[in-house]
């Protein structure tokens, strides 16, 4: 069984038929999915989308790019019963949608709220690791949870495990030809990696083009167990298992 720990499928403007997806999802043994907020509206809508379909579990947050427009109602969001995560909240230099002193300033806030309710956190973060990490540091170990898509360097790959963050590893890593991106996915452990696909985006090879769905995360396993050199039950078994324990599902 694999577990799709980070996509969009709740949002409006996923072009495609959820229902189907979701079948197609169980048909391919992704047994349990995560829906991940990306703003307010987003954020409800995945409480909701969870709220209707077993086996669907909602992580709620303001993006980095969202942050300019603050996090007012997450708080109340947290307060009922329902999401069994925060994110994705983080930093995100690359883009800049935001200030950088408003990303900062939401990310410690959602911080904030997610140890108020004991919740593991999706991480965003692109190229802004050199600022996450003291901020980080000043929650003194207590924030828990995932460096989501995380395509940076075994540098700030050991920050993050040294962290005991999980790693968590999409479609990017099946079509990125880089060899020093190799080396980094092979010293990521496997009882320490998540399987995402962060649907609609970064379809994984052989579909890239095409809208991604939660069924092809099996193609982020089959890759991990090529460079793993191990059965990809294996895989299946150890990011399952880290994604159970993170995310209590
Ligand atoms: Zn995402």
């Amino acid at each position: 069984m694999l577990i799709d720990t980070h996509c969009h499928i709740h949002e409006d403007d996923y072009p495609l038929d959820r229902e189907t997806v979701l079948g197609a999802a169980r048909a391919s043994d992704v047994n349990k999915i995560l829906v991940v907020g990306t703003d307010m509206k987003s954020s409800f809508a995945a409480v909701e989308f969870a709220g209707k379909h077993d086996n669907v579990w909602s992580i709620v947050g303001v993006h980095p790019h969202e942050a300019k427009y603050g996090i007012d109602g997450l708080a109340n969001l947290l307060a009922e019963p329902g999401a069994v995560g925060v994110g994705e909240i983080g930093l995100d230099y690359f883009y800049n949608h935001s200030p950088r002193e408003t990303q900062i300033e939401m990310l410690n806030q959602q911080i904030e709220l997610a140890l108020k309710h004991d919740l593991p956190i999706s991480f965003h973060v692109r190229e802004a690791f050199d600022d996450f990490w003291p901020i980080i540091d000043n929650f003194a170990g207590r924030a828990r949870g995932v460096i989501h898509s995380f395509t940076d360097n075994i540098k700030n790959l050991e920050q993050a495990l040294n962290r005991d963050f999980l790693i968590g590893v999409n479609g990017i890593a099946t079509f990125n030809k880089d060899p020093d991106q190799h080396r980094m996915y092979q010293a990521i452990p496997l009882d320490r990696t998540v399987l995402e696909t962060d649907a609609p985006f970064l379809a994984p090879s052989p579909y890239r083009g095409q809208p991604n769905q939660p069924a092809f995360v099996r193609e982020v396993a089959n890759f991990l167990a090529r460079i793993h050199t191990v059965e990809f039950d294996e895989v299946a078994t150890k990011t399952t298992g880290a994604a159970e324990k993170l995310f209590g599902i």
